[in-house]
């Protein structure tokens, strides 16, 4: 049966920096059966299509004249297992946050250090999410996803999303073409813990703690998160901005040369990450405000709405970071969330 479709829907609920924009169709997806009754609406035929989940991720900047699509898909099941992992199917509808502390609960560790981060479990392998330490990649199997051009369902291993530092193939070459219906994750059996990362070991230390268990990690990561970072809730944003940009060791040794305290953490291969939100302090915009936009004053790498901004101011506050970082050090900062 053909999902109930909505036209004019208002999106300013549906997405976490609140701004406002209409869809000329919308409609709640809970299955793939539901898409192939989508692509058999004549109404539809030919129209763009954005896939919506928690609206974490993204910046509208304009009312979307096509079709937004919801994924609702409900569920969390065990789903097999290899010598080393349990693998657990969750839906893609599912809130990240609350699937990784339901595993928990559960007794299948793996995901603390991406507590918190808010959106669905079908968003996370778009952009490989990853904090603390640790990235989706590292606790992915499988997932499974309609394909809108072949109208068929498809499963893709992890090789086949090519992930990579906040990025797959679902941001490139697939990018609005699948679908994801659901996610297999991979969670270690022999569980250790992810602890590389200072804020989190710094956060163990001053909580006492000298062997984490999974609930301890999760419980310090979240507390590290409510400090740094804004609530969507009280204050609209998108979490960073701005990737975390990488240079070659050249780059990067010619740069300290000129600023002794440039912050920068080394890479397999030898190349050098360096901290973006360093870069956007450093040209003095930390907690600048443009009209009804701005620069987090906590953490220079999130862009705010300020109360009432449009998708097209927060757009401009960022095309001036990234003119005034490239200005000052000569790199291009990326954008991390989808910008419509
Ligand atoms: C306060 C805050 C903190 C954050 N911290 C982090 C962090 O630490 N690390 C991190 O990686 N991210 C972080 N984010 C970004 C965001 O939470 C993640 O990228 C999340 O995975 C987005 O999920 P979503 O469901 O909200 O996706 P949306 O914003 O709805 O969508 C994002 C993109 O994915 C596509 N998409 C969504 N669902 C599907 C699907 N089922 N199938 C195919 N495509 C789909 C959309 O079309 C869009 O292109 C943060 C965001 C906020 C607001």
């Amino acid at each position: 049966m053909l999902p109930r479709l909505h036209e004019q829907f208002p999106l300013r609920g549906l997405n976490t920096f609140g701004v406002e924009a209409r869809a000329r169709w919308f409609c709640r997806v809970r299955s793939g059966d539901d898409l192939a009754a989508l692509a058999a609406d004549p109404r539809l035929a030919g129209l763009p299509r954005l896939v919506l989940g928690g609206g974490s991720n993204l910046l509208l900047t304009r009312d979307f004249d096509g079709l937004v699509i919801k994924v609702d898909v409900p569920g969390l099941r065990e789903h097999g297992e290899a010598h080393d992992a349990w693998h657990v199917e969750v839906g893609a509808g599912e809130n990240w946050h609350a699937t990784v502390e339901r595993l928990l609960a559960m007794g299948r560790p793996g995901l603390e250090n991406l507590a918190l981060i808010p959106g669905s479990c079908g968003a996370a392998p778009v952009q490989n999410i990853g904090a603390y330490g640790l990235e989706l990649a590292q606790r992915f199997h499988a997932l499974s996803a309609w394909d809108f051009v072949s109208q068929r369902l498809v499963h893709m291993t992890a090789a086949e999303c090519a992930f990579a530092y906040r990025d797959s193939l679902f941001k490139r070459a697939l990018a609005g073409r699948r679908l994801i219906l659901s996610v297999t994750l991979a969670l270690p059996k022999r569980w250790r813990p992810v602890e590389g990362y200072a804020d989190v070991a710094r956060e163990l230390k001053e909580r006492g703690v000298v062997r984490p268990d999974a609930r301890a990690i999760f419980d310090a990561v979240v507390a590290i998160r409510r400090r740094k970072l804004p609530d969507p809730a009280v204050i609209g944003n998108a979490g960073s901005f701005f990737k975390n940009p990488v240079v070659s060791r050249e780059e990067h040794q010619a740069l300290v040369a000129r600023y002794p305290s440039l912050v920068g953490y080394p890479q397999p291969g030898g190349s050098v990450k360096l901290a973006a939100g360093w870069l956007i302090e450093a040209v003095g915009l930390k907690g600048a405000t443009r009209g009804r936009a701005g620069v987090y004053e906590k953490q220079a790498l999130v862009l705010v709405n300020r109360g009432g901004a449009t998708g097209a101011e927060v757009l401009a506050m960022a095309r001036e970071v990234q003119e005034k970082v490239a200005e000052a050090f000569g790199i291009r900062l990326e954008l991390e969330p989808v910008i419509v």
